[in-house]
């Protein structure tokens, strides 16, 4: 979506009526109430709208989706792979459990309509269901069906597409789902009680040609990936997951000492820290140190393993106890848990740079080239910085020595 004059922040920049909010609703007013769960019957009443072609009230609208939306439940596992993202991979394999169970619990509740329809076309109706539908309150949404009054405003946080959790009522709305993602809110959208329509508010000034965004929410590439199949060069909201195990390379970290024990449970960390224990590490931007954005728990949980270690000879006793009050411990601990931290880090990012490489040699296709391209391309700032911290503190040691 592109301005086609000058905007303004507070500028409406669409608005669309009730009564243009495509739903399952449409579908009940023709064919009486049908018992089906909301995103069943949305999926239905975009199979059934879609096959009446320009017989329908919606063609114009529906002739602009696209034939197959890149959501997560279509790409191969082998592509998904190469992200290098054990997170996005359980995310993959859940994604695709879950067409199968909507696949069969459609054709099985729907049985009258399902042998109408192919399962590529379930597959289509399903990708655009999953990735463009925005959310309103169910009790909103209830209340205008049942009476056709205007429903409440919606006051979900989620963006469009967010795979149906069994709260609020999935609803297309047509041209808000045109809008491309930016990372910086740049508008406001939500339901308007009062002029009854569905209303986005320009946040930032566009000059004319300008492509106008929305936000979906500050979204790391995976979530993105995940719920939309797209990702973002760079991207301030991306993260990287680092295991326990993958950092201390241990298979456990199991504490012994009772002073250790007494302090893991007044942090409330589980003993033996759990190996597969995973923290999402942000890319800190803005943030005074690259460590901010380190979750206490994960630093924590090292340097308990290194204090278990008696790496140091410093005073056992009073680090259990400066550790106990959440604070970080002695200086030899702090660069132990700091470079293996790091190590991880490098190691994530060297292998990601193996898949990228992959990726372009091994004909995967153009968005999974553009996604493994991006992920690693977030992760630069941080593994640049790592390495020039490494190299200063290499020329001073030098420099004094
Ligand atoms: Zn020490």
């Amino acid at each position: 979506m592109a301005a086609t004059g000058t905007i303004q922040p507070g500028d409406l920049l669409l608005s669309v009526p009730r009564s243009a909010i495509f739903s399952h609703h449409e579908l009940f007013q023709v064919s009486g109430p049908v018992e089906l769960a909301p995103e069943h019957a949305l999926l239905l009443a975009i199979l059934v709208e879609a096959r009446k072609g320009r017989e329908s009230a919606w063609y114009e609208y529906l002739r602009l989706l696209p034939e197959q939306e890149l959501i997560l439940a279509t790409w191969t596992m082998q592509d998904i792979e190469l992200l290098q993202d054990t997170e996005l991979i359980e995310s993959a394999i859940a994604a695709k459990r879950k067409w199968k169970e909507v696949l069969s619990t459609f054709q099985q509740t729907v049985s009258t309509y399902a042998k109408d329809f192919t399962v590529d076309d379930i597959a289509w109706a399903w990708s655009i269901a999953a990735s463009r539908s925005a959310y309103m309150e169910e009790n909103a949404w209830k209340e205008s069906e049942q009476s056709l009054r205007p429903p409440k405003a919606n006051r979900s946080e989620r963006g469009p597409g967010c795979t149906y959790d069994g709260s609020g009522v999935g609803v297309l709305i047509p041209l808000l789902d045109m809008f491309n993602h930016s990372c910086y809110p740049v508008s406001k959208a939500g339901y308007n009680p009062v002029s009854n329509t569905y209303d986005l508010i320009a946040d930032a000034a566009y000059a004319a040609g300008e492509q106008v965004f929305i936000h979906y929410g500050p979204l790391s590439n995976r979530e993105l990936v995940e719920h939309w199949g797209f990702t973002l060069r760079d991207n301030p909201h991306d993260s990287v997951r680092l295991s326990i195990f993958e950092i201390t390379r241990a298979e456990s970290t199991p504490l012994t000492d009772p002073d250790l024990i007494s302090a893991a449970q007044i942090l409330g960390l589980e003993n033996p820290l759990s190996a597969d224990a995973s923290y999402a590490i942000g890319f800190a931007r803005g943030k005074a140190s690259f460590w901010d954005s380190v979750p206490w728990q994960l630093t924590t949980s090292l340097q308990l393993s290194a204090l278990e270690a008696r790496i140091c000879d410093c005073e056992h006793v009073d680090l259990v106890e400066t550790l106990a009050n959440g604070v970080a411990v002695c200086g030899c601990v702090q660069k132990l848990c700091i470079s293996q931290l790091e190590d991880a880090l490098l190691d994530r990012h060297a292998r990601l740079q193996t898949s990228v490489t992959k990726a372009s040699t091994a004909a995967a296709p153009d968005h999974v080239k553009t996604a493994a391209t991006n992920y690693l391309s977030c992760q630069d700032d941080i593994v640049q910085s790592i390495l020039r911290t490494r190299t200063d503190s290499i020329s001073e040691s030098s420099g004094t020595g």
